[in-house]
């Protein structure tokens, strides 16, 4: 049976559909990877278990979703109509666990970046954000 798009169509769908499928934190790395810093993944050892780890900067990268983590005065931040105090206390809980883990972390020397799903938007901004931290 014929495909019902047209080729371009199809692939503008499809690379859609790539893009849905694709988390926040595979973006930024794929981002520092193309900036050239080198870093590990996920290390046990630090409070947290922080999502992407530099060590020669000392700097740990957590990309955080904008609901789950509540990010404040954020579109994408916003509680659904129903069950509002649900997930207002599990979302307290995970703002309280970040903080928690930032000054863990700030404590053994680490400086701590914390990107937010809403700033993949802009990556040249966050490209610039990310270098700044990094070269300070
Ligand atoms: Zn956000």
């Amino acid at each position: 049976m014929p495909d019902v798009f047209p080729p371009t169509k199809r692939s503008q769908i499809m690379s859609k559909i790539g893009q849905r499928n694709t988390k926040p934190e595979i973006i930024v790395r794929k981002l520092l990877h193309r900036m050239g810093y080198r870093f590990r993944l996920h290390r046990q050892d630090l409070p947290g278990s922080p999502d992407i780890v530099l060590p020669k900067y000392k700097t740990v990268i957590f990309v955080h979703g904008c609901f789950w983590h509540g990010h404040s005065e954020c579109p994408r931040a916003k509680l659904p109509e129903t069950n509002q105090e649900f997930w207002e206390n599990k979302i307290e809980k995970n703002r309280l666990r970040d903080r928690r883990n930032a000054a863990n972390l700030a404590k053994l020397t680490w400086q701590v970046i914390t990107v937010w799903q809403c700033e993949l938007k802009d990556m040249e901004a966050l490209c610039k954000r990310i270098r700044h931290a990094l070269s300070g």
